[in-house]
Order: structure tokens, then C-alpha cells, then sequence
């Protein structure tokens, strides 16, 4: 067979030759539309691996971005992984001393940001100790009159000026090609390298049946950010199946993201479940229905199954539930059915559906003892959820230690696998409530919360306990103009679950905080309920 190496350009290329008048639409930052298709997408990402080697930038080196969905940064993925530079896609919602010292820790040469982020950028780049070109993701007419950064560049000038007279370099699959740094929610933010190989493989597995389905007859709105884990690789998958693909840029509140759903004809989607809070609210408060949308993948934290049921049931949408994270590039199961499963009662059917679901084939799973044993797949057993794969990673950057146990990546997720390998995570390893040396699940809480029609958002904490160690606490938002006291959500849970399990008390809070990649911050909400007196304590 031809050895061909599988390079993140010939992604792009694919698009071009065989999909080039596929539509790639934006909505900008600086508030338009903006419309081209996959072969200006790739004539532009070629110009722009041209302007980044007149700017310095050689082999390997990182270039930032600070960026929301759009268009050029699609062509800033695939200009610097497509010319031998590495992509590094920041959350901008991190602490700004947390991006400061992530840039530093990446030595990111360039740095590409969008209109949005100029104070942010003039505020840390002082502290900034490689980037040597800042570059202002926009045209000459919106460039700043005035600036404290350092021969700020104009983006669309620096694109313009170049020939678009470049091959695409071919060379070994497995340089690195981007670089996302996870939360850090303890310590600093450990870097996670992706290279052109696992992109490639992640690209092909995401796009099969079993996992998003894509093709070239869907329209794609990824409102996950392409500054959390590539955008799931969407931007990748999309052009492998030649979708078109619409950006919503910075505009991801429910009524802008309804409105490109419905004039774009959007068919999939994917994203955090708090994204669809937002755009289910306005939905159902305007009385809308969506003409188009048909799926959506929802993972990054679990799926509530009253989320799912609403989204199907309501308005027609089929929920796809994954998990994944940022060392997996990051798909590794997603929830579909097998054919033995057709004539099962739609509710068996859901209660499968409902897992974070099975491992696409390129990953491989297991489940193990705190001594590494591996435990039975029995759909009740629970441990540590370790995996393996294709475009897992095998050590942080800049680490010298591997993090792997025996060959496989230890996920800090605690999960079951039933015997059909459907897995179910009960809990992030820190999250789960340990009561009297058992273990209560903190999704299960949630989950059954979030089933109260006047709960919009639920997370359930561990509260210490002189008597059982830990027990657990529900905090809750409630829906907006709707009622339910504390006595009505615990009697909820009868029947529901065992009895030892029901939530000590309940608490309503106006918001709950969500980290940067909007998952619920249950750290913080455990750090505000510390000295919390349980009721009988
Ligand atoms: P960050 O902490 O930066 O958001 P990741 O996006 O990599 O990092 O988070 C990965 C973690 O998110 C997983 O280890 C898991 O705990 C959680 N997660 C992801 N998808 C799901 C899901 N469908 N259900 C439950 N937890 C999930």
C-alpha cells in the first residue's frame, strides 16, 4: 500500500478539492456574518502559513490563540498545524494569571487574538516572556487607533499580503501539531500535546455512525469552544465529511444561538449540558421549535436525563450522550444503541441511552480496583476508569514522568461497564460523597433533581459529618418565577433511590458557579459550604 503520512492538511485539502464550494459561515466579533466556503478556507490557511514563516516562525514552534468560533481561527488551526507549527487554543476564561503562565509554560511565539480579548492581551503582556508578534484577528478597519502592544499586526492584512503560492509540507505524522491545556483545577495547568496522527484518527473515529454521525449533508454548529479541546474536533471531523460548518463566535446566548440555528438550517450540534440550558430557556419561553436541528452531542459533564428527554421529546432533537476529556482529544465513549437493542420498550432503550455509552473502536477502557485489578463489567461494580488509545496521551508537556499505570491513562473518573460496554461514570474521583465508608454518587443526585420541573440547575456536594464523614448537601437553582421548597425536593427523591442516599438538606443559591470550560464548579461550591451545619449536626 501507498504510505502516506496522515497529515491535519490534508483535512483542509480534501474539503477543497472534493467540497469546495461547501459553506463555512461566522458570525463575527465584530457583529456581521461572514460567508466563504472550504476553498477560500484553504487558499487563506496557505496564505497564512506563508505570513507566519515571513514573521519567524519555524518547525515546532506554538502559536496562541485567544479565540472564539470563526473563521480564522479555523484557518489558524490548520495554517499552523498544516505548516509544521503547533496550534495552542487558550480558555480565555481562565484567570489571566493562569493564561499568562500557561503562554510562558507553551513559549507561544505568536499570539492571534480576537477584538474582544485587546485589554485582556495589553493587561498581560508584560508579563508575556516569548511572544515576540501579537496578531489582532480582525480587518484594517477594526484595528485599534491606539495601543499599548507592541507592533500590533493586522490579521487580515498580514493574509492578504501573501501569494497563496505554498505546497503544503509533508512530514512525519506523529510532530506534534496542537497543544490544550487542561482546567487545572488543582495546580497548574498540565499541557496536553496532540500530534497530526491522533488528530487524523480522532478525525475518521468521530465521524462514524456509533459516534457523531457526521456527513456531508449536515450543517454543523459547534457551540463547544474551539479553546475546549479543539472544539471536540469538529473543525476537523467537518472537513473530512465536507459539512458545511456555521461559527457562532462570541453571540452563544439562546436567542443568537437560535437564530443561526434556524437561518443557517443547522442540523448537528455539540456542546456542554449548561450551553443547553441557556438555549432551551429561550426556547421555551418564546414557544420557538427548531425546523432543522436533529442531534447534538452533549458531554463535558454528565447529560441530566431530564435534559435528554426534553430536547427529544419536545422538540425532536436526538441526544447523542459522550464523555471525553482534554487527554483524550477528547472523544473516548459516546451513548448509541446496538441492533440487539431495536425492540426494547423506549424506556429500557433510554435508560441505556442515558450512559456516557460505548468506546468507539481506536479506544479501549477498563475498570479497575484501588490495587489496579481490573473489576467486572456488570453494570454495578465501581473504580477507577482507565483507558487507552490511539489519541491518548502518554505524558504531559514539559513532563519527564508518564502518568500512565501499566499502559493505561488513569481518567480520575470512578465508573461502571455493563455487560454490553456501556459505561456509566458515578463521579469525578474528588466529587464522589463517601458516607459511612459508602459511596453516594453525586450525578445520580443531580440527575434526579434536575428531573424537578422547577429546578433549572442542581449540584450535589459532600458536606462533612461528625457521625458518617460525608454527607450529601443539594444546591439548587431554581427555574425563574417557579417555587419548590426543601421539603417537597427531598420527598422527590423517595422511591427514587435508597433512603441513606437522599440529600440531608437542600439549599437555594441564585447561581452556581461553572469553571472555564462551563462544567458546575463543585469545588468552589464545596469550599463555600465547608462550615455548613447539616440539619441534626
Ligand atoms: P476540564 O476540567 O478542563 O473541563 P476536561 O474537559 O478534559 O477538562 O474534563 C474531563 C472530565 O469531564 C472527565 O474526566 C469527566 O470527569 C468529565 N466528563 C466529561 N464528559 C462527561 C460526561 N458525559 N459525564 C460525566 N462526566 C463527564
Amino acid at each position: 500500500m501507498m504510505q502516506m503520512p496522515l497529515m491535519i492538511s490534508s483535512l483542509l485539502v480534501h474539503a477543497a478539492r472534493h467540497n469546495g464550494d461547501i459553506e463555512i459561515v461566522s458570525k463575527r466579533v465584530e457583529g456581521d456574518i461572514h460567508r466563504y466556503t472550504y476553498r477560500d478556507a484553504e487558499l487563506r490557511a496557505r496564505k497564512l502559513a506563508q505570513a507566519l514563516a515571513r514573521l519567524g516562525c519555524e518547525e515546532g514552534d506554538r502559536v496562541g490563540t485567544l479565540a472564539w468560533n470563526g473563521y480564522r481561527h479555523f484557518e489558524i488551526y490548520y495554517g499552523t498545524s498544516g505548516s509544521g507549527l503547533v496550534c495552542h487554543t487558550i480558555n480565555p476564561r481562565l484567570f489571566p494569571e493562569q493564561i499568562a503562565w500557561i503562554i510562558n509554560d507553551a513559549e507561544d511565539r505568536v499570539l492571534c487574538f480576537d477584538l474582544t480579548f485587546l485589554p485582556l492581551v495589553e493587561k498581560l503582556a508584560p508579563q508575556l516572556r516569548t511572544v515576540q508578534h501579537y496578531v489582532l484577528m480582525t480587518d484594517r478597519a477594526h484595528m485599534p487607533a491606539q495601543t499599548s502592544l507592541p507592533d500590533l499586526k493586522c490579521y487580515d492584512e498580514l493574509v492578504e499580503a501573501e501569494n497563496g503560492d505554498y505546497a503544503w509540507p509533508q512530514f512525519d505524522e506523529n510532530t506534534a501539531s496542537s497543544i490544550c491545556y487542561t482546567s487545572g483545577t488543582t495546580g497548574n495547568p498540565k499541557g496536553a500535546v496532540y500530534s497530526h496522527r491522533s488528530t487524523v484518527l480522532h478525525a475518521y473515529a468521530s465521524a462514524l455512525p456509533d459516534a457523531m454521525a457526521c456527513g456531508g449533508a449536515d450543517v454543523i454548529l459547534p457551540v463547544v469552544p474551539m479553546f475546549h479541546v479543539n472544539a471536540w474536533g469538529i473543525p476537523y471531523s467537518a472537513a473530512l465529511v465536507g459539512a458545511k460548518l456555521v461559527f457562532p463566535g462570541p453571540h452563544l446566548d439562546g436567542k443568537s444561538l437560535y437564530e443561526l440555528f434556524e437561518t443557517e438550517k443547522v442540523t448537528f450540534s455539540a456542546g456542554v449540558p449548561t450551553v443547553w440550558l441557556g438555549l432551551l430557556t429561550y426556547v421555551k419561553e418564546n414557544k420557538l421549535t427548531f425546523s432543522t436541528f436533529k442531534r447534538t452531542v452533549i458531554g463535558g459533564s454528565a447529560c441530566p436525563p431530564a435534559m435528554i428527554r426534553t430536547l427529544e421529546d419536545d422538540y425532536g432533537v436526538n441526544v447523542i450522550h459522550a464523555w471525553g476529556m482534554t487527554e483524550l482529544s477528547p472523544l473516548g465513549t459516546l451513548s448509541k444503541l446496538k441492533s440487539k437493542h431495536a425492540n426494547l420498550p423506549r424506556e429500557e432503550q433510554r435508560r441505556i441511552l442515558e450512559k456516557q455509552g460505548k468506546v468507539i473502536y481506536g479506544i479501549d477502557m477498563e475498570i479497575t480496583d484501588d490495587n489496579g485489578n481490573a473489576l467486572p463489567w456488570d453494570g454495578k461494580a465501581s473504580g477507577n476508569l482507565v483507558v487507552r488509545g490511539h489519541w491518548v496521551i502518554d505524558r504531559y508537556f514539559r513532563s519527564d514522568s508518564s502518568p500512565l499505570q501499566n499502559g493505561w491513562f488513569p481518567t480520575g473518573d470512578v465508573a461502571t461497564i455493563d455487560p454490553d460496554g456501556y459505561m456509566q461514570i458515578t463521579d469525578r474521583s474528588k466529587d464522589v460523597i463517601k458516607s459511612g465508608g459508602e459511596w453516594i454518587s453525586s450525578i445520580d443526585l443531580e440527575n434526579i433533581a434536575m428531573a424537578h420541573p422547577a429546578v433549572h440547575e442542581a449540584a450535589a456536594i459532600a458536606c462533612r459529618h461528625p457521625k458518617w464523614d460525608e454527607r450529601p448537601l443539594l444546591v439548587v437553582v431554581r427555574k425563574p418565577g417557579q417555587e419548590v421548597t426543601r421539603e417537597e425536593l427531598l420527598k422527590f427523591y423517595e422511591g427514587k433511590i435508597a433512603k441513606w442516599q437522599i440529600p440531608d438538606d437542600v439549599v437555594f443559591v441564585d447561581e452556581i458557579p461553572h469553571t472555564a470550560t462551563g462544567k458546575m464548579q463543585k469545588l468552589k461550591l464545596r469550599e463555600q459550604f465547608a462550615n455548613y451545619k447539616l440539619p441534626g449536626t
